[in-house]
């Protein structure tokens, strides 16, 4: 096939890596097309409703935080921000605990009223010393002992990952925050809210102040390079994809989501389990430590979104091995994957006229605000190298 079109850019992928980067070339005058093999924008935080107006995050919850004050003020151009508690309960050994864990979760273990001194002194008892832990295992013995780690996240990592905590990188657990106190939120950020109408009424707003970017979904990349010719390329999937595997699949962990909507009947009834008229479960979303259950977490998204709706919908989380028909959601933040990565990152450095940026192409477990910040300085750069148009 030959090339029918010219774009300055062509950038593989819309979400949150590749509109980012689309809307900064933009705004310096650079013609961007942009192309999804999906449906839809937004990547994975794309979001919709059900019949009833619920919004919910067809691909797993999509918790935003940040702590930085760029992404923040960048974002904030396409969207108001809904700020909220993002609560989660762990269900293990028959009950609901509170999770991460805190103050409120020591008492449960204790079974009466405690304060923080004396679970600091029992945490003082229960930490094995390990100064510099090595991988997640270690990461959490290191904090809470080995009570905490085995009711809490042994079992969740492996159901989660199908590796051992030993065989993860510290960094993996040691995503969730442990606190002596009450507060008992599920991230530490110093911003966290929701796009007050979503992710993809952001996205479609990103798009319209940005006429120089075309989206063309249900597009591939093997079909668009050829299609349309290009300056420079960004390119946000999965780098080993781009590369034709010649060294193998990269690790990932995939997902299988089911969403259920709850109509205001089955709600009623459910008052006694969630304790709040209007929802299926008491917070945002429930862990599942415990390998009798097929999933990991329930979440209902509704908690969090501050929709007045008397219906819901909840979504529960089933871990799957990868294959290469699946979703690559996870890369594998391990050192066995990392050296595989790497003998990738060496080819990607060798391109010319083409950036890999986002949680694909880096092959890095980042957040929302880890890759829009990504996409800002790569636009930077490459205005930097190009100037504007
Ligand atoms: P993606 O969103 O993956 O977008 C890449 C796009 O490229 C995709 O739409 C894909 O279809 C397209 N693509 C790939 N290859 C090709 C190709 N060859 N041709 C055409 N198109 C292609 N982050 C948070 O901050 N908070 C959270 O609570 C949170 N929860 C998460 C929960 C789950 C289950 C998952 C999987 C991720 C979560 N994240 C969360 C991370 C978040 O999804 C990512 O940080 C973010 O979406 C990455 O954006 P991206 O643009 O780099 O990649
Ligand atoms: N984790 C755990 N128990 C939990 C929740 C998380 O052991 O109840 C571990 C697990 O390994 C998980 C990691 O901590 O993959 C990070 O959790 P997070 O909720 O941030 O995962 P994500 O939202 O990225 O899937």
């Amino acid at each position: 096939m030959q090339a029918d079109h010219h774009t300055d850019f062509l950038i593989v992928g819309a979400g949150f890596s590749g509109l980012v980067v689309a809307e900064r070339l933009a705004s310096h005058g650079w013609n961007c097309v942009v192309v999804d093999r999906r449906p839809h924008l937004g990547g994975n935080a794309w979001d919709r409703s059900d019949a009833a107006g619920v919004r919910f995050h067809p691909y797993g919850p999509h918790y935003f935080r940040t702590n930085s004050h760029r992404v923040r003020e960048y974002l904030s151009r396409f969207t108001d921000w809904h700020e909220t508690r993002y609560t989660v309960n762990s269900h293990t050994h028959g009950r609901d605990w509170s999770f991460p864990v805190n103050l409120i979760t020591f008492e449960q273990y204790l079974g009466r009223p405690s304060t923080t001194d004396e679970f600091e002194a029992w945490l003082a008892q229960r930490r094995i010393p390990i100064t510099h832990p090595a991988n997640s295992e270690e990461a959490i013995l290191a904090k809470v002992g080995r009570e905490f780690y085995e009711l809490f996240y042994e079992g969740y990592t492996l159901k989660q990952w199908r590796r051992h905590p030993r065989d993860l990188d510290a960094s993996v657990c040691a995503r969730i925050p442990i606190r002596t106190t009450r507060d008992d939120r599920y991230l530490d950020e110093s911003f966290q809210a929701l796009p007050a109408n979503g992710y993809t009424t952001l996205f479609e707003n990103l798009l319209a102040a940005s006429p120089r970017v075309t989206l063309h979904l249900g597009v591939d990349f093997d079909e668009a390079k050829v299609r349309w010719k290009h300056r420079h390329l960004v390119f946000t999937g999965a780098i080993d994809e781009y590369f034709g595997r010649r060294f193998g699949p990269l690790p990932y962990r995939s997902l299988r989501f089911e969403h259920e909507s709850h109509d205001a009947e089955t709600l009623r009834q459910r008052v006694a389990i969630s304790g709040k008229p209007g929802f299926w479960q008491p917070v945002l979303q429930v862990n599942h430590p415990d390998p009798s259950v097929a999933w990991t977490r329930t979440v209902e998204l509704k908690h969090a979104t501050g929709q007045q709706l008397d219906s819901t919908v909840v979504t529960r989380e089933f871990p799957k091995d990868w294959t290469p028909d699946d979703e690559p959601f996870y890369p594998v933040p391990a050192p066995d994957a990392r050296e595989a990565y790497l003998r990738y990152a060496r080819l990607a450095a060798e391109e010319s006229n083409t950036s890999f940026i986002g949680r694909l192409a880096t092959y890095r477990y980042y957040n929302m605000d880890q890759v829009t910040a990504m996409a800002l300085n790569e636009a930077d750069k490459l205005i930097d190298h190009y100037g504007s148009h």
